[in-house]
């Protein structure tokens, strides 16, 4: 499943959320997992699947 990164318009937090494209198609209610805003932007418009973190 694949990632879209977005920005919190309240608090400027950045994460990532894990939807399908079709969830992300009918713009689902997504909200900052920091604040609880749903003030938030989506900033990356291609999607990437999950990489290895550096050690
Ligand atoms: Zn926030």
């Amino acid at each position: 499943m694949p990632y879209f990164e977005y920005e919190c318009q309240n608090c400027g937090d950045t994460f990532e959320v894990m939807e399908t494209y079709t969830e992300h198609e009918v713009d689902a209610e997504e909200r900052c997992p920091i604040c609880g805003s749903l003030e938030i932007e989506h900033i990356d418009e291609t999607s990437h699947v999950p990489v290895c973190e550096l050690p």
